[in-house]
């Protein structure tokens, strides 16, 4: 295998750093992990080959410190940065500073970044580009008269974006011409306040749509590919909250159509290496470009394992000047991937954030499953960072499968001492619309009230009651059926379930 770099600093935590680390090892690399005080004792700081301390706690004073990681890297004499997601990951003038210290950005050239930072910046780039764009202006807008004259141009509803948006911030649906003012004012105050740059801006709302995206990769060469779509309409709050590869709505002419206009879009901007460019699908098959990530995804495993590539380790070898050997044609995505975020929010309560320290943690293992995780058992959860513990990620030969699987693996999943998405995404996996793929971005808004009322299945109650009963064993240091937690286990499993014996073995073990 040609060598890449000899070392690489990765600047990130959680299941983000991790999955850079394991790339860089298995491509022989060695990995410096940087971390904040707070993950001091992190999987990540432990996994990579050296570790650097930034700071304290707050990611202002550790994750988000670039000249700080720049001069940290120099010193270890690492020779390029993977930014992960979030954090410095499409921060222009970082990627710039990692060049201008001599250093190799794994990602896009600052420029491409540059390009595609503003989503007003990315539409007039992708209408040069003949990528169709949702209908509405390329401008930030001067007043409420203004937005009024371009909401009536488009027709209501329309939807407020700030230019410089991500994470769903600064983005407000307007129905009638009368909220429109205080729409516009609510919409560039949390602008200013999440990036201090209120330019906003006006899209047509597409009602039922879906969310699919497409994954791109470019070497430094010429060569750009698509790596098909995902399909990430399960949002809430215009969060994703599950994604799978490939979509139902996709035929492979129309992959080949949105594949081909996010090669030309990724083009225009002079993109190099892994990127994606978001659409909205509508109903009538007809997309719509939304805006393109610079950098890697949270949801790249599913794409990974359908095409059977790494696109992290394809990060770093384009990076380090090597060629993709790939034709378009032999990139054809094959069964079915579905990823769950696995949350620290609290499902029955409103998605509540939810902390503490991690008391058991059981991960779920067995055919086609994969763990992207970024905690382990003792584990605390802070509300510092992203309340996004780990992605669950199952591959199957086909869709009703790759449910099945995922159904499976989140019953093996014990999470104790935190609140955690599990619940909800056994429900989803339970649920007639979801097993049918019948679903669009504006469909979980809809039924969230619906699906916390439903209970979770019994396996799960039981399961976790025995992980208490084993953990309050450890703790006393004591084997004596004693924790309220195996009456808890006897309760929750009906009369004659098999679970009640393992619960009841487990408790007097
Ligand atoms: P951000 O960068 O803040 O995540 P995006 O432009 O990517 O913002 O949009 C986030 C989500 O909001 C999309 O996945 C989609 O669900 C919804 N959305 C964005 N634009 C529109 C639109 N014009 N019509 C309907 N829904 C939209």
């Amino acid at each position: 295998m040609p060598s890449v770099f000899e070392k690489v600093l990765v600047a990130n935590r959680g299941e983000i750093a991790l999955r850079v680390i394991r790339a860089c090892r298995e491509l022989g690399v060695a990995s410096v992990a940087v971390y904040s005080e707070a993950d001091a004792r992190a999987p990540h700081v432990r996994e990579a080959d050296e570790a650097v301390l930034l700071g304290p706690a707050p990611s202002s004073e550790s994750y988000l410190k670039g000249d700080r990681i720049i001069e940290a890297a120099k010193r270890v004499g690492a020779q390029a940065i993977h930014p992960g997601y979030g954090f410095l990951s499409e921060r222009e003038w970082f990627a710039r500073a990692v060049r201008d210290a001599g250093l190799t950005f794994i990602g896009p050239p600052a420029e491409a970044i540059a390009a595609m930072g503003s989503k007003t910046a990315a539409r007039k780039l992708a209408i040069a580009a003949g990528t169709p764009v949702v209908p509405g202006t390329t401008t930030a807008l001067r007043d409420a008269d203004e937005a009024a004259d371009v909401a009536e141009r488009f027709g209501y509803p329309v939807l407020l974006k700030a230019a410089a948006g991500g994470g769903g911030k600064g983005m407000r649906v307007v129905q009638r011409r009368e909220e429109l003012a205080s729409a516009l004012a609510s919409a560039q105050r949390e602008a200013r306040n999440a990036f201090g740059d209120d330019a906003v801006y006006v899209e047509k709302y597409i009602v039922g749509p879906r969310h699919v995206e497409i994954q791109v990769l470019g070497d430094q060469h010429g060569t750009m590919l698509h790596l098909g779509e995902r399909e990430c309409s399960i949002q809430r709050r215009h969060q994703k909250m599950i994604e799978e590869a490939p979509s139902v709505a996709v035929t492979p002419e129309l992959r080949a159509r949105m594949g081909e206009a996010a090669v030309a879009a990724a083009r225009a901007a002079g993109y190099t290496n892994a990127g994606t460019c978001e659409f909205l699908l509508d109903r009538n098959g007809e997309f719509y470009f939304l805006e393109m990530n610079t950098r890697i995804q949270v949801e790249h495993p599913v794409t990974e394992l359908v095409m059977g590539v790494d696109l992290v380790q394809w990060q770093l070898r384009i990076a380090a000047g090597e060629r993709l050997p790939f034709t378009q044609e032999a990139l054809v995505p094959r069964g079915w991937a579905i990823e769950c975020r696995i949350t620290s929010e609290d499902p029955a309560n409103g998605f509540l954030p939810s902390t503490g320290r991690v008391h058991y943690l059981h991960v779920p293992t067995g055919p086609g499953v994969r763990w992207d995780g970024g905690i382990e058992t003792g584990s605390e959860v802070t509300l510092h960072y992203d309340p996004m513990l780990a992605k669950l990620i199952v591959w199957a030969p086909d869709r009703p499968h790759a449910i099945a699987r995922m159904h499976r693996a989140l019953l093996e999943l014990t999470i104790d001492g935190v609140d955690t998405s599990r619940d909800f995404h056994l429900r989803m996996m339970e649920n007639a619309d979801f097993r049918s793929g019948d679903i669009e971005i504006q469909w979980l808004e809809r039924h969230l009230a619906e699906l916390a009322a439903t209970q979770p299945p019994h396996e799960s109650v039981v399961r976790a009651a025995i992980a208490a009963v084993l953990l309050s064993e450890s703790d006393r240091g004591r084997r004596q059926p004693t924790s309220s937690a195996a009456a808890d286990a006897s309760r929750a499993a009906p009369a004659g379930s098999h679970w009640l014996e393992v619960a009841r073995r487990e408790a007097l073990r």
